[in-house]
């Protein structure tokens, strides 16, 4: 029995689209809460395997926002792009230290400078309900979504299931919806077994 399994069967079982927000599909598939799911959205604008960046430029990033926050911005700097690109990467970083590497300071550092750009401050709703809210509609403001999601994560307590899987060729963001929270690739079929196949290989090669 062959344990391989090709890349191009990856994508297929990853999905795309809404699929994708379901993340990990091991245990039982649900749909993954608004808070992380932003976070992982944009975590996984890179498709490290592939090499894919949906935000590779100011425009592209322009798109992004459009697309997944509504929100139409007329301009988008070049230094506005770099933050933001910066940040999926400094988060994607935070996200590993949630499968036990250590928290790595510069990513933090990266995250409290890009946090010194994003405008957001407290909104009650009519129950009374505070959220954190962007400020304005600009760059700042987008980055201000992504942030209070990370805190509505925090507060809520799913952002502990939001993970990278460790396999680095992938990296990718994922939702663990195991029970136990014990989730720990991507996709238990393609980079588990794909790790799995690895010590086989080393043990009995
Ligand atoms: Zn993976």
């Amino acid at each position: 029995m062959s344990l391989s399994v090709s890349p191009s069967t990856k994508r297929a079982n990853r999905g795309t689209g809404r699929d994708r927000l379901k993340g990990y599909t091991g245990c039982v598939p649900e749909i993954t809460p608004a808070a992380p799911a932003l976070v992982m959205d944009f975590v996984n604008t890179l498709d490290i395997e592939t090499g894919s960046d949906s935000i590779d430029s100011p425009g592209a990033l322009r798109r992004w926002i459009e697309q997944r926050l509504g929100t139409r911005l007329r301009s988008l700097d070049e230094d506005a792009w770099r933050t933001m690109v910066e940040t999926r990467e400094s988060l994607r970083e935070l996200l590993a230290s949630h499968s036990g590497a250590e928290v790595n300071r510069n990513a933090l550092r990266q995250l409290n400078r890009a946090g010194e750009r994003a405008e957001i401050r407290p909104r009650w709703d009519d129950a009374g309900k505070a959220t954190f809210e962007p400020h304005d509609a600009g760059p700042s403001g987008a980055l201000g979504r992504i942030f209070s999601a990370v805190v509505a994560a925090q507060s809520d307590g799913t952002w502990d299931r939001l993970k990278v899987c460790p396999a680095e060729d992938c990296r990718y963001a994922f939702y663990d919806h195991s029970k136990n929270r014990s989730g720990r690739w991507c996709s238990m079929r393609v980079c588990g077994n794909r790790a799995k196949t690895r010590t086989y290989r080393q043990r009995h090669g």
